[in-house]
């Protein structure tokens, strides 16, 4: 049965990522577009706290598809946790007589959506915007694209630097508990190695590797480190390395938060939009408590306990056998 929507609003919340204000402007506009009465919420689940929530015409969208982080803002909300924290937020929904509700996050925004959608009997669909691409559910998420093709940009300039110097760098990258960032940006920058949180690498197979290199005259190496691997960030790991190892001049760059900002790439545009509009009609279906993501070249639904259960990234045994390979 379709249910009598007339409002809805939008939010982003936990971690920002390119291509969040692509996918709110296809939001607002596709709910515009139908009928409906659209609002932002500033600042994720704290701004349905604060009830910051602002009404948004297709104006208001207007010029923001190019531009990075999020003109709704996001935040972590402790007091979202709460079931207080999320009566006071429903109460404030119905101040404006909001019937459903779009989030834009990760999956503690999602863990946060399902919780409310159950415990308030309010429609919610779920987009995935994270860097990280960790999402169960959609091959890619939204903010990945334009993260790793900064991520890259930033390893290129490495290398012409750790070239001219015969210098051995270890660069840490974002992903969390995903190393997907770290894999493919180690194919797409010709890295010597890549520790991965999803794979153990005892250092001294990484040394063993880089011992390689230097013996078939490698001028410079490059480890990418994810954030999450378990011996450690790229400081503990490059001083143990040089312990055992010190035929380069070994330095360590961290590129930190700047992985999250930037224009986004015309992946994460299209991507971001075609998954606003997707989330808009499914509410206009009678969806709710899904996840819209990108399978293949469709746009799929994955109900928020699957995709908050099932196993999100798996390691890609292939790819990681491919860039040993290719590194020699
Ligand atoms: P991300 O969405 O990027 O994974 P967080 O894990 O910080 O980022 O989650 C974003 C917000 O979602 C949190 O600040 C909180 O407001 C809400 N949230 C997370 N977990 C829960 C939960 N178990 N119950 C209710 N809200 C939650």
């Amino acid at each position: 049965m379709k249910p009598n929507i007339k409002n809805i609003a939008v939010l982003t919340s936990g971690g920002d990522a390119p291509g969040m204000n692509a996918c709110i402007r296809a939001v607002v506009r596709t709910g515009i577009y139908n009928g409906i009465n659209m609002f932002g919420v500033l600042q994720g689940y704290q701004g349905l706290i604060t009830n910051n929530i602002i009404p948004m015409d297709a104006r208001s969208v207007s010029n923001i598809i190019h531009l990075g982080g999020t003109v709704l803002k996001t935040a972590r909300c402790l007091e979202f946790k709460t079931d207080e924290g999320m009566d006071l937020a429903y109460e404030h929904l119905k101040l404006h007589q909001i019937d459903a509700l779009v989030v834009i996050g990760g999956d503690g925004t999602f863990t946060g959506a399902r919780r409310f959608a159950q415990r308030h009997h309010i429609n919610v669909i779920a987009i995935p915007g994270t860097i990280d691409n960790d999402l169960y559910g959609s091959d890619f998420t939204l903010g990945y694209d334009t993260a790793i093709n900064t991520v890259i940009e930033a390893i290129d300039k490495i290398r012409d630097t750790a070239d001219s110097h015969d210098r051995l760098f270890f660069v840490e990258v974002m992903g969390r508990d995903s190393g997907c960032i770290a894999l493919r940006s180690a194919i797409a920058c010709g890295a010597e190695a890549v520790l991965l949180p999803e794979k153990a690498t005892s250092l001294d197979e990484l040394i063993k590797q880089l011992e390689v290199g230097a013996a078939t005259k490698k001028s410079s190496s490059i480890v990418i480190v994810s954030e999450g691997h378990k011996q450690g960030g790229a400081y503990d790991i490059a001083k143990h390395v040089k312990e055992k190892f010190n035929h380069y001049d070994t330095k360590v760059t961290i590129l930190g938060h700047l992985q999250r900002g930037g224009s986004p790439s015309s992946f994460d545009r299209i991507l971001g939009s075609r998954l606003g509009y997707a989330a808009v009609n499914e509410l206009l279906k009678g969806s709710t408590q899904q996840m819209v993501g990108l399978r293949g070249n469709d746009i799929r639904l994955t109900s928020l306990d699957e995709a908050l259960t099932e196993h999100s990234f798996k390691l890609e045994s292939d790819l990681l056998e491919m860039t040993k390979v290719l590194s020699i």
